[in-house]
């Protein structure tokens, strides 16, 4: 018997990233897992992934784009009919947008980052509570950033919208800590994913190494942060372990969110 049998854990952007380093987590740990990306491909990849390491593994994976609420409904159904219940939702999809000024901010991009950072982890709550409410139980872990506790120079929407996934939090932790559900948000630094390296791509086109090297050096601990860290402190915040951390955003960045 593992410590997550019997679990049920939907993860949205589980095809790369944090999503799959947690759906890796999580299937060492026995839960039962719906995983949940737009990207069809990446996601059946990482699925036949994880059903290579752990043969038992019982995992469905579900197309959607968590932007649009029928999507949403749709892997929520999903999960019910599929294992009967919902223990915990990883609510983790999300976009960086393009670099650029508050007041060049081209706008089609950033009502994406908004329809996808804000409206996606809304959604997921929206449909999530109702199932969780009625097993009097349930953990939500939303994903903040850092910029959800600091500003971050040209990325205005990522900013506001990771603020708005931390107020989120807060409410839904207030609204439903009577009926067994804990909510709470990670606010991860830099961590070594294909968003990040995305992101020294923009900020430095010619020599991206060169961006994440100067990156790693301001942090206290002079290094980014591995996509496992994080996963390890998502599997404790949404397992039943956690028994009253509730309406948190906790910062998981090597300690740089205190550096002045
Ligand atoms: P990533 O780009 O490596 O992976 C994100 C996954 O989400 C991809 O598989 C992508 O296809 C999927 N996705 C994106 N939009 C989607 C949508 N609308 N519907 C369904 N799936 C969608 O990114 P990551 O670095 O693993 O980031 C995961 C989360 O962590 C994001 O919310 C991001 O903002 C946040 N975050 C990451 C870092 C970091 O350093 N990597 C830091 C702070 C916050």
């Amino acid at each position: 018997m593992k410590e997550m049998d019997k679990k049920v854990i939907i993860i949205t952007g589980a095809a790369m990233g944090l999503g799959l380093a947690a759906a890796q987590e999580f299937a060492t740990r026995g839960a039962k897992q719906v995983l949940v990306d737009y990207n069809k491909e990446a996601l059946e990849k990482a699925a036949d992934e994880i059903r290579a390491e752990f043969p038992d593994a019982e995992i469905v994976t579900h197309v959607a784009d968590v932007s649009k609420e029928e999507d949403v409904k749709a892997y929520v159904e999903l999960a019910e009919s599929s294992f009967g219940r919902i223990d915990g939702l990883y609510n983790n999809a999300g976009i960086e947008g393009r670099q650029a000024p508050l007041a060049e901010y081209n706008l089609d991009v950033f009502r994406k980052v908004v329809d996808i950072n804000l409206m996606g982890v809304y959604f997921g709550m929206r449909h999530v509570i109702p199932v969780m409410q009625k097993q009097k139980y349930g953990r939500i872990v939303n994903v903040a950033s850092v910029g959800g506790i600091r500003g971050v120079v040209n990325q205005t929407p990522y900013v506001a919208t990771k603020h708005a996934v931390s107020g989120m939090t807060k409410n839904a932790a207030i609204e439903y800590g009577k009926d067994g559900i804990l909510t709470n948000a990670i606010a991860p630094g830099a961590i070594l994913t294909p968003m990040v390296a995305e992101a020294f791509k923009q900020v430095n086109p010619d020599n991206p190494e060169a961006a994440e090297r100067e990156y790693s050096q301001r942090n206290p601990t002079r290094a980014l942060g591995q996509p496992k860290d994080v996963a390890k402190l998502v599997a404790f915040l949404i397992s039943e372990e956690n028994g009253y951390v509730n309406g948190q955003t906790i910062a998981i960045d090597g300690g740089e969110s205190n550096l002045y």
